[in-house]
């Protein structure tokens, strides 16, 4: 990794902890009212580190980590009375939503590529290959048959 790549990830992961921290303000209060105090704080604090974990998975590996937002929320349903369930549910979802779409825009931007050259095959769901290519080719590994074809075309 390059040291822009990774002064760019350092920023990424700092906007991140944003969205992860708007999420966590958001639902904090619905907490069970009625537990001890010192349990309350533990699921806080449970909350909060949850929280935390996904933005940062979500930043690391954008492209594979499917459905965040129901991931987090099975993670911390526990925490919450029944009543709150719902208003949780959406809270995440709606935090996720930002971050995922924040993402994408860093993404699109090139903010991640970091001047790294990518392959120039179409993958199937029909989104640019996002592997490296080999060395002195536009292919990766994968997809090095299209090169191969092209020039003997
Ligand atoms: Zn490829």
């Amino acid at each position: 990794m390059t040291a822009q790549m990774e002064a760019q990830l350092v920023q990424l992961q700092a906007c991140m902890y944003q969205y992860s921290r708007a999420i966590y303000r958001s639902i904090k209060d619905l907490i069970d009212p009625y537990a001890e105090a010192a349990v309350q704080l533990e699921s806080l604090r449970s909350v909060l580190e949850q929280c935390e974990q996904t933005m940062e998975r979500l930043a690391a590996d954008p492209h594979y980590f499917a459905k965040p937002d129901r991931a987090l929320f099975q993670d911390i349903r526990r925490f919450f009375p029944i009543t709150a369930q719902a208003q949780v549910a959406w809270a995440v979802k709606e935090g996720i939503a930002a971050a995922v779409g924040f993402i994408e825009e860093q993404l699109e931007a090139g903010a991640l590529d970091g001047g790294v050259a990518r392959c120039r095959a179409t993958t199937r769901k029909g989104k640019p290959c996002q592997r490296t290519p080999l060395p002195e080719r536009d292919y990766c590994p994968s997809h090095q048959h299209l090169e191969r074809s092209l020039a003997a075309a």
